[in-house]
Order: C-alpha cells, then sequence, then structure tokens
C-alpha cells in the first residue's frame, strides 16, 4: 500500500480522507520574527491554529498539506503539535517562498546546490525533527519568474528528479506564470502529472486555464474567499465550467486560509479585509462554496474526486 509523510510518519494514501491541500495554520516571515519577537503572540497564534484545526474537524476534513516553505515560517513542530492536538494529518514542503528575493546562502549556490539543501527535507527530516516533507513548493508571482525564481524552480525540479516528490508552484495567473513554471519544469525532464499549479482559480481565463491544463499539470482552485485575486462568484463560474468539461480529476479545491498572518498590521488588516477578502476562512468552502456548487449541479462524485482521489494520486 502506497503512504505518504505526514507529520506523525508515512499514512496510507487511503487514510487520508477529505482534504484541504493548501492552508497554512501559520504563515509569518522568519526573518521578522526571529528579530523583533516582541511583534508576535505565540499564545494567540497557537488559538488561532487550533480554532481552525477543530472547525475542519468539524467538517469532516482529514488531511491538511500545508505548503509554508521558507519565508512562510515552515516550523515543523509547531504543525505536529497541530496535528496532535485535533487528530488531522498534517503534511509538509521543503522549498523557499520567494517572489524574486534570496538571502546570500542561496544567491550564492548553484541549482544544483540547492537542491542538496531540499533532499535532505524530505530522506531525514525538517529540522532535527525527523519528519519528513512530502512534496517540494516554489513560487512565481508578479515580477514573474526572474532569474532567482528560475534557479528556485530548477532547485525544485532536481529535488523531485532524485527523490520522485511532486512539486506545488504558486502561480500568479495575472502575469500568467503558470505557463512558464510548466516550461521550466519541462525543461528538466518532470514529469507534469507531478506538478501542481497553485492558485490557478485565480483567473477566470478559461483559454489560460485550458493551456495549462494542456501541459498536464493540476490546478489548484484553492484561493476560495481571496476576492481581492478572484471575487467568489467569478471563481464559481470558472470552476462549473471546468467540471461540465469533465476536468474534476485535474483539480483541487482549497482557500489558502493562513491562521495567522503579518503581512499587514491589524489596522491595516481592518480595513482591506471588507472589500478583499470578507468570508475567507478556513471552513468557507464547506459553510458556502460546496453548497453552493451542489446546488448547481456539482455531483457528490466530483467533490469526492477533488478533494478525496486528487490529493492522493498527486502525492503518490
Ligand atoms: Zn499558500
Amino acid at each position: 500500500m502506497a503512504t505518504v509523510e505526514t507529520v506523525n510518519g508515512p499514512v496510507n494514501l487511503d487514510e487520508l480522507g477529505l482534504t484541504l491541500i493548501h492552508e497554512h495554520f501559520r504563515a509569518t516571515d522568519e526573518a521578522t520574527r526571529f528579530q523583533f519577537p516582541h511583534m508576535y503572540d505565540e499564545a494567540a497564534e497557537w488559538e488561532a491554529a487550533m480554532s481552525d484545526a477543530n472547525a475542519i474537524r468539524g467538517h469532516g476534513v482529514q488531511t491538511v498539506v500545508e505548503p509554508s516553505a521558507m519565508f512562510l515560517h515552515r516550523d515543523a513542530a509547531f504543525s505536529k503539535r497541530v496535528a496532535d492536538e485535533s487528530g488531522l494529518n498534517v503534511i509538509l514542503a521543503t522549498g523557499v517562498y520567494t517572489y524574486e528575493h534570496l538571502p546570500q546562502p542561496l544567491l550564492n549556490r548553484t541549482e544544483d546546490e540547492i537542491a542538496e539543501i531540499f533532499v535532505p527535507d524530505i530522506e531525514q527530516g525538517i529540522q532535527g525533527t525527523g519528519i519528513k516533507a512530502a512534496f517540494i513548493k516554489c513560487a512565481a508571482d508578479e515580477p514573474g519568474v526572474t532569474p532567482n525564481v528560475e534557479k528556485i524552480h530548477r532547485a525544485a525540479a532536481r529535488a523531485s528528479q532524485q527523490t520522485g516528490r511532486p512539486i506545488m508552484a504558486h502561480s500568479r495567473p495575472a502575469s500568467g506564470t503558470g505557463l512558464d513554471q510548466m516550461r521550466i519544469f519541462s525543461e528538466e525532464g518532470v514529469d507534469p502529472g507531478k506538478v501542481q499549479v497553485a492558485h490557478t482559480g485565480d483567473t477566470d481565463d478559461l483559454a489560460y486555464i485550458e493551456r495549462l491544463l494542456d501541459t498536464g499539470c493540476w490546478i489548484g482552485m484553492d484561493r476560495y474567499g481571496l476576492d481581492i485575486f478572484l471575487p467568489t462568484e467569478q471563481r464559481q463560474k470558472t470552476l462549473l465550467a471546468l467540471l461540465e468539461k469533465g476536468d474534476a480529476d485535474r483539480m483541487f479545491l482549497s482557500q489558502d486560509w493562513c491562521s495567522t498572518l503579518d503581512w499587514f498590521t491589524p489596522e491595516a488588516e481592518e480595513q482591506i479585509k471588507p472589500t478583499a477578502a470578507p468570508n475567507w476562512s478556513m471552513t468557507f468552502l464547506f459553510e458556502q462554496v460546496i453548497p453552493e456548487l451542489k446546488d448547481r449541479g456539482m455531483t457528490d462524485e466530483q467533490l469526492n474526486q477533488m478533494m478525496v482521489e486528487n490529493p492522493k494520486r498527486w502525492l503518490a
């Protein structure tokens, strides 16, 4: 029986059950927090994470894939505590989440040397815990596939080639990055069926999505609630159109929710949220999105495909 690495060791793919493919129990900047810990409230962060973990358990979720790489404060011990206290399976990544900046130790290493940094996370464990990364994360955003971003993508590809592990690539459809990202993976010889292009659901440009699907990758319809990138109704229409075309076996549903996010001051957050993300949460899918999709024709089989079967197949 095939297994996948979780924070509590290998779990049979058949035991993953209902899976959220892209959520964060905490997303903060590790350099800022190491230098200025007074900006952070550990107890409040823990409470926020547990409140979300318990809420999704209440909706039947059994597994959360948490793609918090370097620069999103990946913390294997924290994620294991969330899993232990909630009963969830939590699946972690190795990799780097950057839109351009790289610190000197990575700037001065080659793609192969960076791949060599990722591989021990997969083979031995993350941060000395013995918790193994199940996949590799990289990102491209508004600046596009810059030389530094390309280097991380090639390093991710080579680590994937060495270990057989899948890749999740954060993308920005508004800049059309997905196709560039897939081109790099293809040049590196990565099987496109191992790659998930995250945040593809941020566009309703079906022609773009079509071209991306033609490369053979998976796509993340994974930012429900982030109206700033695309309002819910447009996400729904796009998803329903893709279901109609028979693409249920290529997509994931998630929210990219962050139980804690340190990007803005609390005051700015209060100002932004009503227009940018009024409904964003770790349970929005279950409270509104899925019931609405069912009313509009999504079958239980399609839902099961996207939230149970596809995670198994991508992680395998
Ligand atoms: Zn994310």
